[in-house]
């Protein structure tokens, strides 16, 4: 499971995450709305450590993020033990930032080959397989100007799964989209979740939340306003600002 325990964030002196208990179940979806400003990308970006807590923690699987007990308190991991916990867990980016001057097939092998997971050529079978799980075995030795928005993004998902993670983190993978290819990348993800990866996912994609997530989770002002199911959060909020919310977005 993905837990978070007790976060807190400042900057300065703004608060930005003000207790945040999350737990998400293996195989699990959860789809996180909230306005802008609540918090939802600094969550996540707390998840995988590219922000560190100032107070709180993160364990996935049982194993703590970024940090190790030392004693009574927390202490930071090597940068080194960061990124091998961080190759665990996928992220997947408003902007896609794919690799400009690497074909799609290449910007999905990149990190197994960085990493000494693969060698080059196992790295860019795996890759393939991948893209074509994505719908785009026909453009792996496309750049990414070649592509659209919506076949960046599915390269930039299956560049996610190359390092095989557990946890996928999207954050509003669609909202930089044109309408018409928010469809395409949502049925990417929502593949994934039959897959059994767990999967937590800002959007405001009401629709997608509906149909995909496990758990729907409000947050507002840093904190988590409201959590549940679909038909708990969407059709029944019980807090007006989950009510206002959903009101503006639906
Ligand atoms: P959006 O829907 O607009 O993406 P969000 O819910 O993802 O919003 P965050 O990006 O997590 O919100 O930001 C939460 C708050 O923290 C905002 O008020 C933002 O201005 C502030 N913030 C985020 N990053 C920084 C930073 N590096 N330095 C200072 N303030 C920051
Ligand atoms: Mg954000």
């Amino acid at each position: 499971a993905v837990e978070v325990h007790g976060a807190h964030k400042w900057y300065g002196a703004h608060r930005v995450l003000d207790g945040v208990d999350l737990t998400v179940q293996p195989g699990q979806v959860a789809v996180i709305l909230g306005p802008s400003g609540s918090g939802k990308s600094t969550l996540l970006r707390a998840i995988n450590h590219l922000e560190k807590l100032d107070v709180g923690h993160v364990s996935i699987n049982g194993e703590l993020i970024g940090v190790r007990r030392h004693g009574e308190r927390l202490k930071e991991l090597s940068e080194r033990a960061i990124l091998a916990q961080r190759s665990g867990i996928g992220f997947v980016f408003q902007q896609f930032n794919l690799f400009p001057h690497l074909t799609a097939i290449d910007n999905v092998a990149a990190a197994p080959v960085a990493t000494g997971r693969a060698g080059k050529d196992e790295a860019r079978a795996q890759a393939r397989e991948l893209l074509e799980r994505v719908g785009l075995g026909d453009k792996a030795d496309a750049y990414p100007r070649q592509l659209s928005g919506g076949q960046q993004q599915r390269v930039a998902i299956a560049r996610a799964l190359a390092l095989r993670p557990g946890v996928i983190l999207f954050d509003e993978p669609t909202s930089a989209l044109d309408p018409e290819l928010v469809g395409e990348v949502l049925s990417a993800i929502k593949d994934l979740a039959s897959s059994g990866t767990t999967l937590i996912v800002v959007t405001h994609e009401i629709g997608f939340a509906r149909e995909v997530a496990d758990l729907v989770v409000f947050l507002d002002g840093g904190r988590i306003v409201e959590q549940g199911t679909p038909a708990e959060v969407l059709d029944n909020p019980r807090h007006p600002r989950t009510r206002e919310f959903l009101s503006k977005v639906l």
